[in-house]
């Protein structure tokens, strides 16, 4: 049984991640738009039919961006005791700011990783 993974190089999820392209071929881009997969890679042809993060990325970024504004809120409302107005001046732009580029990053990092390890849904044999 031949291996479709084998004929391509080694490429690391994190960095086809960075770059928003193929997890097989590191060369062909993964989004068509901000966040939304192509069907297939332009340069190797893998489908991305098996692609399906879910809500993964949202969770992480979530996790990651809270903690970071949240953070960076207490220290500023123990250290300024700003008013309201100047805690939505900040944080709402510094939030939108931060989840955009890391759900691209987070969303084509998993599906890197689930090609990787040939994540799928379990199935139960007949
Ligand atoms: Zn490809």
């Amino acid at each position: 049984m031949t291996d479709p993974q084998a004929s391509y190089p080694d490429v690391d999820p994190g960095r086809a991640a960075m770059r928003g392209r193929c997890p097989r071929c590191g060369e062909g881009p993964l989004f068509d738009g901000f966040l939304k997969l192509r069907p297939s890679c332009s340069r190797c042809g893998l489908d991305y039919a098996f692609a399906d993060a879910g809500d993964g990325p949202a969770a992480f970024v979530v996790l990651i961006v809270g903690v970071v504004v949240i953070g960076l809120a207490l220290w500023v409302e123990i250290s300024f005791s700003p008013p309201l107005w100047v805690h939505l001046l900040l944080w709402l732009p510094l939030s939108v700011i931060l989840v955009l580029p890391l759900m691209r990053l987070f969303k084509g990092l998993l599906i890197g990783l689930q090609y990787r390890n040939r994540a799928a849904e379990g199935r139960l044999d007949a």
